[in-house]
């Protein structure tokens, strides 16, 4: 087996009395696209929290990513050593354009001055197809999908090695999903880790090579994505999120 490029080792994130995320230990290899799904509230977006520590650390357990143990690191330097997330809600700027918003993120994300960013912006956008008469609309006259391209256009400005998605998905159309696909394994084929975490089965059965199954913080299934969704623990969870 490969090394792996970041590995989670018994992590632990509790709100109170509840562990949301409850001892949780993964690899992920270089190069690969791991799938991340599992009911609502099953500790998905904690579990993209605390290893980015954005917004918050871990209670307890390490993630090592390429040889250092990172879980003490402030979430500035981990999204600098190549660790990006993006959020469930798109948390664009309304006022400005689509292209500032990326420079944007290139700016803070990569330390770029003004110019540098803004070509940076420029390449990304031109690499990720976006229209250049798109580009300079505010980003509140965009569509959903074109939001959701932004969101990925300020990550991947900043060059990271691996790219962590939290349901980006969610409020697409099926022919726009069909484009994020299209999106997504551009971008793997770049070379860039990605970790997916997404609702939408079809999506992450059409793209991850090795998918996790959490269910009230735990690893309940993990492997071949075919095989863990024919688990019959795996279908309960579905089906209980579904009666709920
Ligand atoms: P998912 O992303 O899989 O839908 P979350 O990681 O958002 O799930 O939430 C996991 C559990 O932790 C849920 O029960 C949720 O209500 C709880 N939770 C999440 N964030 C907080 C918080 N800041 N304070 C208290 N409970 C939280
Ligand atoms: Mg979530």
């Amino acid at each position: 087996m490969p090394e792996p490029i970041l590995e989670i080792r018994s992590v632990v994130k509790r709100f109170g009395g509840l562990s949301a995320v409850d001892c949780v230990s993964f690899c992920v290899i270089d190069g690969e696209l791991l799938g991340i799904a599992g009911p609502n509230g099953s500790g998905k977006s904690t579990l993209f929290n605390v290893i980015s520590r954005n917004p918050y650390p871990a209670t307890s357990g390490e993630v090592h990513f390429r040889g250092n143990r990172i879980d003490q690191w402030p979430a500035q330097k981990i999204a600098e050593a190549g660790l990006t997330r993006t959020f469930q809600k798109d948390a664009a700027f309304p006022d400005l354009t689509a292209i500032e918003t990326v420079a944007l993120a290139a700016h803070y994300g990569k330390g770029l001055a003004r110019k540098d960013a803004a070509e940076a912006a420029a390449r990304t956008l031109d690499e990720m197809g976006v229209a250049p008469e798109r580009r300079e609309l505010p980003t509140n006259a965009l569509s959903v999908y074109e939001r959701k391209q932004l969101m990925i256009g300020s990550a991947l400005v900043t060059e990271p090695l691996i790219l962590m998605l939290d349901e980006p998905a969610s409020g697409l159309t099926r022919p726009e999903i069909e484009s994020l696909k299209t999106l997504l394994l551009q971008i793997k084929s770049t070379g860039v880790t990605i970790i997916l975490i997404e609702h939408v089965l079809s999506l992450l059965l059409a793209v991850a090579e090795r998918l996790i199954v959490l269910n009230q913080g735990r690893v309940l299934a993990e492997g071949e994505p075919q095989t863990v969704i024919r688990n019959p623990e795996v279908i309960e969870a579905y089906l209980g999120e579904r009666a709920a």
